[in-house]
């Protein structure tokens, strides 16, 4: 019930926002005395993950498009990690970006945001905050198609260590990766604001190579394990193959399709008075368990383990954001 009152509420005041356009379009002055509009609640996943977890998520995270096409690191400046206290801050930070008071594009005053980071990162785990599938609020005017990602902790005088540093390049590792970003490009919020945010001692120089150590083992460790699978795979049909010329030219194309091996000898034909060479040769197909319409051959498959994601010239091909989604005027920085 309360959450069709939420609901009904944001809708409300969507529907108020509406009507108020059109007055102030017919009479510009009245604008001051609209009402502030109360946003519904923030919904948040709320969950902790172990860095391992985290990788397997967003593995399996299914994103709409348009795809993100940046990352912002921050940090939470307050709580620090001593203040942090896992679900209960999660909790603390919602009710504080609820409260928060913002005005749209036409002036008019709204209380609470409608979204906040995505990632809140802790000695714990990686916390998840807003749904990394959709836009989040973290930088004033560059939300729209973009991730937040929150170390918990103040690093304006010292650089973030331990658990809290592993699970950030995990988590930056991950993202970047599955969202075919270039981790040279990783966004800091001082880019686009006089904060310090995440924190002087972070620095681009410092953290994007740890990152980028940490994606070229996660693709190794990737290209490692598909090759086991094809090497099992052809060791089960390994009776049925038969030896064939590398350098012939079936043989070669078979490879090129990712095939596993011949399962004939070259058979000339002859068809419509022209002559052909035939020759079969075995194919894998694969399916995830219980989503079967993905059936991919092993080639594709594997094609998209190595890379999870279109390449960036057709994501630039999306049309630029006419605006952004949401501002971000908070406190926490
Ligand atoms: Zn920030």
């Amino acid at each position: 019930m309360e959450l069709f009152k939420a609901f009904w509420k944001g809708f409300a005041s969507g529907m108020k926002k509406e009507g108020q356009m059109k007055t102030q379009r017919e009479e510009p002055g009245k604008q001051s005395a609209l009402a502030i509009i109360k946003e519904p609640p923030i919904q948040i996943v709320g969950e902790c993950l172990s860095a391992q977890d985290f990788v397997r998520y967003v593995e399996e995270l299914s994103f709409p498009h348009p795809l993100p096409t940046r990352i912002f690191l921050h940090h939470t400046w307050k709580p620090t990690l001593e203040e942090w206290r896992g679900l209960d801050s999660l909790y603390a930070i919602k009710a504080y970006y609820e409260k928060q008071l913002w005005e749209d594009e036409s002036g008019h005053l709204h209380e609470g945001w409608t979204a906040g980071p995505h990632l809140f990162i802790a000695d714990d785990g990686i916390w998840l905050f807003s749904d990394l599938r959709y836009d989040g609020v973290g930088v004033y005017g560059h939300n729209y198609r973009s991730r937040h990602v929150e170390m918990v902790g103040n690093y304006d005088a010292q650089r973030p260590s331990g658990p809290v540093l592993e699970n950030t390049i995990v988590a930056l590792g991950i993202l970047h990766e599955r969202l075919g970003l270039d981790i040279e490009k990783l966004n800091f919020h001082r880019d686009f604001s006089t904060k310090s945010c995440p924190g002087w001692a972070v620095e681009k120089e410092w953290i994007i190579p740890l990152v980028k150590e940490w994606i070229e083992e996660y693709r190794r460790e990737k290209e490692k394990k598909l090759s086991a699978l094809r090497r099992s795979l052809v060791r089960m049909i390994e009776d049925l193959l038969v030896p064939v010329n590398p350098q012939a030219a079936l043989a070669k194309a078979a490879q090129a399709r990712g095939l596993l091996g011949a399962l004939t000898h070259e058979i000339p034909m002859e068809i419509d008075d022209r002559g052909y060479v035939v020759q079969l040769f075995a194919e894998a197909l694969i399916v995830p368990v219980n989503e079967w319409d993905k059936v991919e051959s092993l080639h594709e498959y594997e094609e998209d383990q190595v890379s999870t994601t279109r390449s960036k010239e057709d994501e630039e091909r999306h049309a630029p954001p006419p605006r952004d989604s949401f501002d971000f005027q908070g406190e926490i920085r």
